[in-house]
């Protein structure tokens, strides 16, 4: 979501004159686009900013801003004022598209500018955007969160949910159609809360027959889904519609019953389970990924089991493991039984080598079958490869040539690693 708003960044600058620099050390200007899902990605931040300051004396009309979920949070927005004063611009989640107004006002001003929203007022449409990708496209179908599971900020920082209407969400696939792009990926932090919002209501599912109808366009992702909105019609939908790809990141959090109410994550662990029978049995190939929070205030040995039997059960492809991070503000922050370091840390070990063994597992139960994969350009280990992505989101590395970027091509599996797997061509 946040790259997308850098490639949204980038087309406001390049409408205003701007264009890529090579590197900081050539630039006019810098926009940190920041994260503060958890603690590491501010750390950075404050890194970065330290070292661009003496970049800044050494250029005194270098432009600094930052905007961002951390900009967003009030403490932070704070702390710029008074011990990053160098910081030209601060502007936030809501009002991204005044960045190009904000810049003519530091310039003006020559102090400090600081335009923070505490909500976003309508959605913009028809901003330029800068695609990183060529073929490839995100597109935004709502913004905000209004699910509040405890350990999380993004209800702070990025608002109340808000759908685009659907007409113009399909106008700008329709345009990215036309410019040459063959996969879109809707972006919203619960996409299957798609259009509560509206009256009368058009859901995630009326909203992706739409999408699929669309000519020339061959593939659709979507993210994040929550478990607890994952309809029937949805997981129906999603059978029927041949350019839905077969993958569904599906955050479970934790398996333990106590630990997702404290999360208040609204649902259990027999509901989750129970979600993901009926999703495979309507969509057999389909696979799955998740994130999993370990050390969540109160987390006993017993409720960490229960989430080392659920991921044994289900058996997902891949899983992002988090610890548990505070985020001031949240509930989860101000809960006792906060779980020492030491803990989290033996915790996520053994949940990353138990999902290590399952990915390598399914990923070799791959071998031998064949999948249409969208190649995407030379491979990031091995230049004289090229890679490939499966419906079901695994990265196929194979011996083929560079004019193929873009389009689909008939793969065998022939071999497999933790995190990709190996292929040929059988037709291009
Ligand atoms: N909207 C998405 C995810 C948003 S944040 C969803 O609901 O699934 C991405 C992931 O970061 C979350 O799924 C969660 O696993 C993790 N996360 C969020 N807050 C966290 C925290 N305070 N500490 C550790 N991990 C966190
Ligand atoms: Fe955060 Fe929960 Fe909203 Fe996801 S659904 S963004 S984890 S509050």
């Amino acid at each position: 979501m946040n790259e997308h708003d850098s490639e949204l960044i980038a087309g406001m600058l390049e409408n205003k004159g701007y264009f890529l620099a090579e590197g900081q050390n050539d630039a006019d200007i810098i926009v940190l686009n920041t994260c503060c899902v958890r603690e590491t990605a501010e750390n950075k931040v404050f890194g970065l900013l330290g070292r661009l300051g003496k970049l800044k004396k050494q250029k005194p009309h270098l432009i600094i801003a930052m905007g961002g979920c951390m900009s967003q949070q009030e403490h932070i927005a704070t702390k710029i004022k008074q011990r990053f004063k160098y910081v030209d611009i601060l502007f936030g989640t809501h009002n991204i598209h005044m960045l190009p107004d904000l810049i003519d006002q530091a310039e003006e001003q020559k102090k400090q500018v600081i335009d923070i929203w505490s909500e976003r007022k309508d959605i913009q449409e028809g901003l330029t955007v800068k695609r990183f990708q060529g073929f490839r496209a995100w597109v935004s179908i709502m913004f905000g969160c209004n699910n509040f599971c405890t350990y999380c900020i993004v209800p702070y920082v990025r608002g109340r949910e808000k759908s685009r209407q659907p007409e113009d969400i399909i106008k700008e696939i329709k345009e990215l159609v036309n410019n040459g792009y063959c996969e879109v990926t809707l972006l919203g932090q619960n996409v299957n809360s798609y259009g509560k919002d509206f009256n009368p209501v058009i859901d995630f599912s009326d909203l992706l027959i739409k999408i699929n109808a669309i000519d020339g366009l061959k593939r659709i992702r979507y993210m994040t889904s929550h478990p607890k909105d994952f309809s029937d019609k949805l997981i129906m939908t999603i059978a029927q519609l041949n350019k839905i790809c077969e993958h569904i990141h599906l955050p479970v959090q934790s398996g333990s019953n106590k630990i997702l109410r404290k999360m208040n994550r609204g649902y259990t662990r027999e509901d989750y389970l129970k979600l993901v029978k009926k999703i495979r049995t309507a969509v057999p190939n389909v696979s799955l990924t998740t994130d999993i929070i370990v050390g969540f205030p109160g987390e006993t040995d017993d409720d960490f089991s229960d989430t080392i039997d659920l991921i044994k059960d289900v058996e997902f492809d891949s899983a992002f493991t988090f610890i548990y991070n505070k985020r001031q503000g949240t509930p989860a922050a101000a809960m006792e039984e906060q779980i020492p370091d030491s803990v989290k840390i033996s915790r996520i070990e053994k949940l990353i080598a138990l999902q290590n063994e399952i990915s390598l597992r399914r990923n070799n139960m791959e071998v031998s079958k064949t999948h249409l994969c969208l190649v995407e350009g030379p491979s990031k280990t091995n230049a004289n490869l090229m890679s490939a992505r499966t419906s079901t989101n695994k990265i196929v590395i194979f011996q083929g040539n560079k004019e193929l970027v873009g389009s689909l091509v008939l793969l065998r599996i022939t071999g497999y690693g933790l995190t990709h797997l190996e292929g040929e061509v059988i037709s291009e």
